[in-house]
Parts: C-alpha cells; structure tokens; sequence
C-alpha cells in the first residue's frame, strides 16, 4: 500500500500557526473595516471575526493533522511495526490526542469569547476579550509544544518509508556479491524500484515478476545476526510481516569472499529468525566443477535447493516457477490465518 504517513501535513510549532493565525485575522479585521457600520457595532464586528479567524486557523490546522493521521492499529502489520520501532504506537497515539484536546478547546473559546465581545458595551472591552482568547490560545498552543514537537519528528520518520504492494512477496537473502542483486534484474527485468527503508543507508530494490513482488534488502538480510543492534533486528524481523518466502542465494564459487561454511551458517541464522518457508540458490554454478556442486548438494539436502547460474541464465526459468508457487502458497495461507 501507499505509505500511509505521507498524507501528514507539515507540523507548525506554535509560534508559527499563532504568527499565521494572527495574520489571517489582521487580514479579515482590515476588511471589516472598510464596511460602512456605527463604530461600536464596527468595533465589535472586527473583534468577533477576529476571534473567529483565530480560532479556525488554529483548530483547522490541528484537526487536519489529526484527519490525515492514519489509525496506526487499522494498518498492515509491517506499518504498525515500523511506528513502533521509529517513534512507539503509544506515544504516536497519545500526541494525537493532545492535538484533539487543543482543536476542541480552541473551539470552545472561540464560541465562548465570540459570544463575550458580541455583549460588550465598550469597544474597549471588546478588544480586552479578543486580546484575553489570543493569550489562552497561545497558552494551549504552548501546553502541548512537545507533543507537536513528537508528531513533527515522527512524520518526519514515517514519510520516507517503503511503499509495497500487496502481493505474494519474497525477500532475497545470502551475503553481499553472491548474486542477489543479478537474479532480481534476470527475474524481474529493469525496473528495480530503490525505496528507503529505516536502518538501512542503501534502501530496498524491489522488482515484480508478474504479479509476484520481490525485495533485495542490501543491509539487512546480508551479514550475521551478532553484528545487529536491537533496533536494526526489529528493523530486520519487520521483514516477516512483509515477505511470504525467502529466497537465500549461496555461492558455490565463493568469489564473492564468504566461504561455504560461513553462508550456511547465515542461512541457518536466517531459518530460525524467520517463520517463512526457505528457497535456496546455489548459485554460479559456471564456476564449480561436478564434484564441488555435489559437495554441497550434499552439505544442503535438508533445503529445497535449485541450482542456478544468474549470469549465465542457467535453471532461472525453474527458479521463477518455483518462486511464483512457493510465495502465492504462503500468500494464500497468511490470508487465512
Ligand atoms: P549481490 O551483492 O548479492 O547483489 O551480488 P551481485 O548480483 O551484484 O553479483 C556480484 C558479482 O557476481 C557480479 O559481478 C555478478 O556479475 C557476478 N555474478 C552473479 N551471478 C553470477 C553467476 O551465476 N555466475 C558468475 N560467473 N558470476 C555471477
């Protein structure tokens, strides 16, 4: 889906939307005056609409954020746990409903002092309640500076997050150079879309072959586990909820300057990090001679293996057919969980 966080509008601080509100109000007063009116109706006429321009830049800003604002438990599991990890649902929650409080206080006062200078006596004191509404709208406007603040930064974070679609998804694994990102252009042909994705500095490559989304996730599914913070594995597991399959990809050759040994225990790191079914590559099998290839045939019998050759375009046929079953099962079976 579309990221949900992009629709925010910019967060104004207070002193910004008080400035813009202020000057809407200056602006409306300014034609209320030309009117040919009696000065006390005039005087209170001007403070009235005052007020209320006030009152309507300042709530209808906040209420807009609060609109845009997605329902963060409505969303798709991967966005819920991107806010959590980037910001924390219950402070993302609570901040909106400090915007809610001030939007309904503001209209409040604003009926309340409305009603106040219609009553006036004075143009003196109609002015004295205008400027009595400005300080409290400032006052609540000051109150909850850090929770604008939070939502400020929070969109900020949100915004940039991947856009998927939802389909059958599978994420590609195994360590840099081993071939990844060759199978993902043989696969889904040119159009590898780079989204950024939190955590990371090179972003996710995401290709579609038919109607078969696939992810190369530079970064994250390419090193051991040891090496990864809290956040960057939260970041990492986020990838369940997204993908339906994983594609590891070993190889054989290992030009890529990770041994055997060392991809194998990357895969098995991967398999026990993840509740997805595991569709191995060997892949640039042009470069190991039989004997090699039937070593390690032989070293990953537990796995569903297909070997490959991406450079040389040997069995991509086969890989694809395999990939397109494997991810459309696992699709079908989260539907019905
Ligand atoms: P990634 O870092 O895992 O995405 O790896 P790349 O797709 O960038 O591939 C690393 C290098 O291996 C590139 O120079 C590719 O051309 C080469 N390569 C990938 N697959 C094969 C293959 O099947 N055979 C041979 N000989 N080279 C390959």
């Amino acid at each position: 889906m579309e990221n949900p966080f992009k629709k925010i509008p910019t967060i104004l601080m207070p002193d910004e939307l008080m400035e813009k509100a202020l000057r809407r109000g200056e602006k409306v007063a300014n034609e209320m005056r030309q009117k040919p009116l009696p000065s006390l109706i005039k005087s209170k006429m001007v403070e009235e609409h005052k007020v209320r321009t006030i009152g309507s830049v300042v709530a209808d800003n906040l209420q807009k954020v609060i609109d845009k604002a997605p329902a963060v438990r409505k969303l798709p599991k991967f966005y819920q746990e991107m806010v959590e990890i980037l910001v924390g649902i219950d402070e993302f929650k609570k901040s909106l409903g400090a915007f809610k409080w001030a939007s309904d206080l503001v209209k409040k006062l604003t009926n309340e002092y409305a009603k106040k200078i219609r009553r006036s006596r004075t143009p003196q004191q109609a002015a004295k309640f205008r400027k009595e509404f400005v300080g409290r709208v400032k006052s609540i406007l000051k109150q909850i500076h850090p929770e604008m603040a939070f939502i400020a930064v929070a969109r900020e974070k949100l915004k940039d997050l991947p856009t998927f679609k939802d389909l059958p998804t599978i994420a590609i694994a195994g360590y840099p150079n081993v071939g990844k990102s060759t199978i993902l252009k043989a696969l889904t042909g040119a159009d590898v879309e780079i989204n950024n994705y939190p955590f990371t500095t090179k972003g996710i490559n995401v290709g579609y072959m038919d109607n078969i989304q696939m992810l190369d996730t530079p970064g994250l599914l390419d090193r051991p586990l040891y090496e990864r913070n809290d956040i960057e594995l939260q970041a990492i597991l986020a990838l369940n909820y997204l993908a339906d399959i994983i594609l590891f990809v070993i190889d054989a050759s290992e030009y890529c300057g990770y041994s055997l040994d060392e991809q194998i225990s990357l895969l098995k790191e991967i398999s026990e990090l993840f509740k997805l079914p595991i569709i191995l590559a060997i892949n640039k099998i042009d470069l190991i001679d039989k004997e090699r290839l039937n070593k390690i045939r032989d070293m990953l019998k537990n796995y569903e293996v297909i070997e490959i050759s991406a450079d040389k375009g040997i069995n991509l046929d086969k890989l694809k057919e395999i990939l397109k079953k494997r991810a459309i099962e696992s699709y079908k079976s989260k539907l019905r969980c």
